[in-house]
């Protein structure tokens, strides 16, 4: 399986870390070691003093398809659930400037906290889907499907023209406003609707 990640897809969080606004999806992929589940805690790598957290729906793909048209979109995914897209600060600035692959700074090793998977017919499409995050009890990341600059159903048909999705993969599909520094000792929970989906700790 893989991991496909949307970098800037919410205005707030493109202007917080001065990226323009984009008019095509921004794509990066994590592989599957990048995982991390079961709210298993997450170990400070040695080459980073700044990871950051960053809190995204996260679709999972349900069946193959490639070239998909906008109308079927939404019969590739049945279930969504939240994930942590982990980001090395600091490396990915170094990288940027340098014009390199973000690869080193977001594809790491538990760089994708992932949560259960809950159906997706839980939801209303009209509200949007809220999600927020939580850090030692405190909010710091709120975010809505409704102010995704590219819905899910737009990621879908854009990512299949490159890449053949298959059963089990995973959309990540950006962060909105508020990311910022995880430290040693913090205790990260998120919630989608309301529903505790993550729960672990920095370690
Ligand atoms: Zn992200």
């Amino acid at each position: 399986m893989k991991i496909i990640c949307i970098g800037r897809n919410y205005v707030k969080h493109a202007q917080e870390l001065n990226s323009e606004v984009p008019t095509e999806p921004v794509i990066f992929l994590k592989p599957e070691s990048s995982l991390l589940r079961k709210n298993h805690p997450f170990f400070y790598p040695e080459f980073s003093e700044n990871i950051h957290y960053e809190t995204e729906l996260v679709y999972k793909i349900n069946k193959v398809g490639r070239h998909i048209q906008k109308q079927f979109a939404h019969t590739y995914y049945d279930e969504i659930g939240l994930g942590i897209d982990l980001t090395a600060r600091d490396l990915q600035n170094k990288l940027k400037d340098k014009g390199l692959p973000w690869e080193l700074s977001k594809a790491f090793d538990f760089s994708a906290p992932i949560s259960k998977f809950i159906s997706k017919t839980k939801f209303s499409e009209q509200n949007g889907i809220s999600f927020l995050l939580k850090i030692n009890g405190e909010i710091r990341q709120q975010g809505n499907s409704k102010n995704m600059i590219f819905s899910i159903d737009d990621l879908i048909v854009y990512i299949s023209k490159f890449f053949t999705l298959k059963i089990g993969d995973l959309i990540f599909t950006g962060t909105p406003e508020g990311v910022g520094p995880v430290k040693i000792g913090d205790n990260l929970q998120a919630f989608l609707e309301g529903e505790k989906m993550l729960d672990f700790k920095i370690l």
